[in-house]
């Protein structure tokens, strides 16, 4: 079993899942007693948090750099950033190690295309629903069609990301926004949508919603079993 190392703490409400999801993944492959090889290096999300909403990324560059270096020195393969919205300087960490990175939009470009999901919407902070290292990599590298919400529906989506699912708080009137939204995409073509964020699983479920979701926490650390094993 290769050892996979993961960035967590972004927020670590999420990384909980990653933990759980990636050691159910293997006990499923190998039975038994078996267990997760895991290295992980859990940062302090306040600064980090501080430093996007700034606009300095190479701020948090620098400090997930060196996070992947120690995750890499204890001895990981291969790398996950538990976070979508971080994958935004995916390529500057990437310089700083050795090890692959297993991209969270490709691992979920991949499982959407195993399901022949061609038009897609996508949920998640505003930076990953606007710009180009997500929302245009899905475009580009996978060619996927991607609906995103429209301007009011983001903001609502974003807020609710950093003032309530990344304090653990999951409220009812925000599930009845997200379900709204989900719905809305779907009907504006979308055949599933992407719950771009890794906190959002913990709100909505599949469930609760006739449109398929593709959860990214889960998507990715099913993935990294794989490839561990
Ligand atoms: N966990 C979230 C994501 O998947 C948001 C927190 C962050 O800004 O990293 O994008």
């Amino acid at each position: 079993m290769k050892t996979v190392g993961l960035i967590g703490g972004m927020s670590w409400e999420s990384t909980a899942g990653y933990y759980k999801a990636i050691n159910e993944g293997v006990k499923e492959k190998l039975g038994g007693l078996h267990s997760a090889k895991i290295a992980m290096f859990s940062v302090d999300f306040a600064p980090l948090e501080k430093l996007q909403h700034q606009g300095d990324w190479q701020g948090t560059a620098k400090i997930l750099s060196e996070a992947a270096q120690k995750v890499e020195a204890a001895g990981a393969d291969f790398l996950l950033i538990c976070t979508n919205t971080m994958h935004k300087v995916a390529p500057q960490i990437e310089q700083a190690i050795s090890i692959p990175i297993l991209h969270i939009a490709d691992a979920t470009a991949q499982a959407l295309l195993e399901n022949d999901v061609k038009t897609v919407g996508l949920l998640g902070t505003a930076f990953t629903m606007e710009e180009d290292f997500y929302k245009g990599r899905l475009e580009e590298q996978h060619g996927l069609k991607v609906i995103v919400p429209n301007t009011s529906d983001r903001k609502i989506v974003h807020d609710v990301i950093y003032q309530e699912l990344c304090f653990g708080n999951m409220l009812v009137n925000s599930k009845v926004d997200y379900l709204r939204i989900i719905n809305e995409l779907a009907q504006s073509g979308a055949q599933a949508v992407i719950l771009g964020c890794t906190e959002i699983g913990m709100l909505v479920k599949q469930a609760d919603t006739p449109v398929p979701l593709y959860d990214t926490t889960q998507i990715h650390a099913s993935k990294a079993v794989e490839r561990m094993l």
